[in-house]
């Protein structure tokens, strides 16, 4: 019954069906279906393309989608890695897999799919040189190529001119790729190993969805010859919103960047610029044939579709369901030659059946989780709540690399009459952990290894286990597809649905990415053994690089039920050689599987909760770092990773709380800093900046780091300064001392040029842009052909105390274990 063969290519092509086919609307019972029934008709598609998860248009994405019943489209280069997070501590790929979820959750309601290339958003960049640079420019451009190839929109749109305007390198880089793509995808000598998964794809046009900050570049963009004007304030009386409406609650999802939108009804002008192809004269789809026509055969089908919208009764949707039966096997012929739209109208309209019988088909897994080699039970339900008289046939189970089919569970489907019972599934002993699949691999610079073409562009991973219901209704058979979740009731949040995933029996949490030595002293390292199922025990060990010692060598553990968590210490000794970096490797034995990697669940409501297996391993940093200050205190402002990064130095920090800031005796500190953006984010701060300016008079070190120029900010420090918005965005910008006497440069810790070597992704931003004479500036950086920044660090003595400003980037080296930055942060602290 279970059958592991290679699949033919059509059944591989499976795979790049549209997402939004099997996904659920915000919209529901006759919006939902009238929305179905005119997609049917609809042969056209439209491609948007920008740089990152917020970048899109949404009113326009809506508009084609839910007022055009288009196929729609929105390619982002990135997942946006190197964005803000207002919902959480998670930064880089983290944050990537948070926002790829927030996309989804916009294209749900705004209607459509979502695709990705494998290009990380490392950061803000100046220019497309430097973007290219990071990305490889063919790479990024072959992935452009394969989504457009892909999709086969016959309109791309362009959030972006690729030009200076643009702001952001990688706002001009998703223009001037896209502008490339769209001549290469149609070129077969381009990018040809693609073309045995696609075929070439020349797009009718490419226009660009011009915007105007003010008034000026508005007169500009009038005068542009070709601008045709698009209204997304139209109203849908349908779904009872205009698409700027949907639009608005699309962007609200975007709720780790902070972009809650308002639905503003009422017309919205929307501007659309020729750049390729020809020129349209009032829409974007002038001369381009949306309907059945296109396809050989076609006009039957469209006669019986236009039928099926034109006497669709919303008291008696089951009436319409004859007519989409009608349409079935001639839709079903071109789905067999392997035409797109045959495929994908196909799908559309089996999902049409569905809604029209008002059919529940659930696949529910009895756990959310389940371990390599064991078996998943599936409690399915097929409901007909229709007077539409149906039958199940068969049901599948398809997924990890088999599938199993059973015709054991004929029935009919009487209305409300509901059929359930259980199937069972037997995971692969060697099914991998589900770690998404762009994070599976090391990267390749600021981009993704994805070693499977045909995953690229995806905006996550399929779902791991689908059940096919094989269905009859009026002597027509038809398929629908179910992805297998796990159902359960949240005593607050009601009914929830989590995606079934494949973990490790046991999950080794470390507690850094980075541990740091100071000096080369020993540290007790506790690995955290967290049991993913009833009833496991083994021993955990530490592998070490050579020189490197652990004691002891091995802990067991022993866990009666899943969920539980056992701390394992261990004392680590580093290797008296060179410098390092040495890796840590936590190593877990149950039975004869050997596990490697932790497991962090992302919980964000209302995205489903996100899971990812990081590998249990840990960068140790030997560093010859003094601290003169013990007790630290922290403001934490918008979130980062400094407290850590202090302790690991060997200082005790206490998060100040609003009440500290305003009652504890702050003396007690060597040492206060404030956390990223903190003046930004807590009024309490601002409230109490003359109390923390007291304890540096009476002999305190303040230290403030960046904060961004809102209106939110009050000046800093005991003098005037300016923050402004320079920022150096190379990290291996030059760095030089514009006061080699000042003593953050030589106490405790001497300050070299070495100290300056390995730092990540920036050397920092919001420098200050003018300021008090009574401040001594430290370091000057500047990026390449800019003009020298001296702002990045001010310090000044004030009566007994010091205090010190810098928008260098403590809040990224520090946690990445950048030995240089240690050592010169530790030389703030200590500052006297
Ligand atoms: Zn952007």
């Amino acid at each position: 019954m279970r059958t592991h063969s290679s699949k033919s290519l059509a059944l591989l092509l499976c795979l790049f069906l549209p997402a939004a086919a099997f996904s659920q609307t915000p919209f529901s019972g006759t919006p939902a279906i009238e929305q179905s029934l005119r997609k049917l008709t609809v042969l056209g598609s439209v491609l948007f393309i920008a740089a990152h998860p917020d970048d899109e248009n949404t009113a326009i994405l809506a508009y084609y989608a839910r007022g055009r019943h288009m196929r729609t489209g929105y390619l982002s280069l990135t997942r946006g890695e190197g964005g803000q997070n207002l919902i959480g501590p998670e930064q880089g790929d983290l944050l990537g897999l948070i926002r790829s979820h927030e996309l989804l959750a916009a294209r749900q309601i705004d209607g459509a799919e979502q695709f990705f290339t494998r290009a990380i958003d490392f950061g803000y960049s100046k220019t497309p040189e430097e973007t290219f640079a990071k990305w490889g420019r063919g790479r990024i451009l072959s992935d452009v190529v394969w989504v457009i190839r892909r999709f086969r929109p016959d309109v791309v749109m362009l959030r972006f001119s690729g030009t200076p305007r643009d702001g952001h390198g990688q706002h001009q880089v998703s223009a001037i790729l896209g502008k490339e793509a769209f001549f290469a995808a149609g070129d077969p000598s381009r990018f040809p190993e693609q073309l045995k998964f696609v075929e070439p794809w020349k797009p009718r046009r490419l226009l660009f969805n011009s915007f105007s900050f003010n008034k000026e570049m508005e007169k500009e963009a009038a005068a542009t010859p070709g601008r045709i004007e698009v209204d997304t304030g139209d109203y849908d009386p349908v779904l009872g919103v205009s698409y700027s409406q949907i639009a608005g609650m699309s962007r609200s999802m975007h709720r780790s960047q902070g972009m809650g939108a308002s639905q503003r009804p009422g017309p919205s002008r929307q501007f659309l610029v020729p750049v390729a192809g020809d020129a349209p004269a009032k829409d974007a789809f002038d001369g381009i044939d949306t309907t059945w026509q296109r396809v050989p055969g076609g006009a039957d089908i469209a006669r019986i579709l236009n039928e099926a919208v034109r006497t669709f009764e919303p008291e008696h949707p089951e009436r319409t369901i004859p007519l989409l039966l009608k349409a079935h096997p001639l839709i079903a012929t071109l789905a067999a030659q392997h035409d797109p739209w045959g495929t994908e109208k196909l799908v559309e309209l089996n999902e049409a059946v569905a809604l029209c019988g008002g059919l529940w088909l659930d696949a529910n897994a009895d756990n959310y989780a389940v371990v390599p080699g064991a078996t998943v039970e599936v409690n399915y339900t097929a409901l007909n709540r229709s007077p539409f008289p149906m039958a199940l046939n068969s049901l599948t189970l398809e997924g990890m690399g088999g599938e199993s089919r059973t015709d054991a569970h004929r029935a009919a489907l009487g209305p409300n009459q509901p059929v359930n019972a259980q199937l069972k599934y037997a995971v692969p002993a060697d099914q991998p952990y589900s770690q998404p699949f762009w994070m599976r691999e090391p990267k390749q610079g600021d981009t993704y290894t994805i070693p499977d073409q045909r995953m690229i562009g995806l905006p996550d991973d399929p779902p791991l286990l689908n059940l096919r219901f094989g269905l009859e209704a009026g002597g027509v058979a038809f398929d629908l597809v179910r992805p297998v979740r796990h159902r359960y009731v949240d005593r607050v949040d009601g009914e929830q649905s989590r995606a079934l995933i494949v973990v490790p029996p046991v999950a080794l949490n470390l507690p850094q990415d980075v541990m740091l030595f100071p000096n080369g002293d020993g540290r007790k390292v506790e690995v955290e053994v967290r049991a993913d199922v009833p009833k496991v025990a083994g021993d955990v060990h530490l592998a070490l690089d050579a020189g490197w010692s652990a004691e002891p060598a091995s802990r067991t553990f022993a866990q009666t039920q899943a969920g539980q968590q056992q701390p394992l210490a261990f004392e680590v000794t580093p290797a008296r050689g060179p410098d390092p970096p040495a890796w840590l490797r936590g190593v877990a034995h149950v039975g004869d599987r050997e596990i490697g990697v932790g497991m962090l669940v992302i919980s964000h409501p209302p995205l489903p909760p996100l899971t990812v297996f990081p590998p249990a391993v840990a960068k140790l940093v030997r560093a010859e770092v003094r601290v003169t200050a013990h007790k630290v205190g922290y403001v934490m402002g918008a979130g980062d990773g400094m407290p850590d990064a202090m302790r690991q130095l060997g200082c005790e920090v206490t998060l100040l709380t609003p009440s500290d800031l305003v009652e504890r005796d702050l003396s007690e500190f060597d040492a206060i800093v404030t956390g990223v953006r903190a003046y930004n984010t807590r009024a309490d701060l601002r409230v109490n900046l003359p109390r923390l300016l007291d304890y540096v008079r009476n002999g305190g070190t303040l230290i403030d780091q960046y904060n961004v120029t809102d209106a939110n900010l009050v000046p800093m420090g005991p003098y005037p300064f300016k923050v402004g918005h320079d920022r150096v965005t190379v990290e291996e910008a030059p760095v030089t001392f514009t006061n080699p006497g000042n003593p953050l440069l030589s106490t405790p810790n001497e300050i070299t040029q070495k100290d300056f070597e390995g730092w990540i992704q920036e050397r920092g931003l919001y420098f200050a842009s003018e300021w008090d004479p009574r401040y001594q500036t430290v370091l000057e950086s500047h990026d390449p052909g800019e003009k020298p920044l001296a702002g990045g660090m001010l310090y000044a003595r004030y009566g007994k105390g010091v205090y010190i400003f810098s928008g260098y980037s403590w809040f990224r080296e520090l946690p990445a274990g950048v030995p240089g930055a240690y050592r010169l942060f530790a030389n703030m602290l200590s500052a006297k």
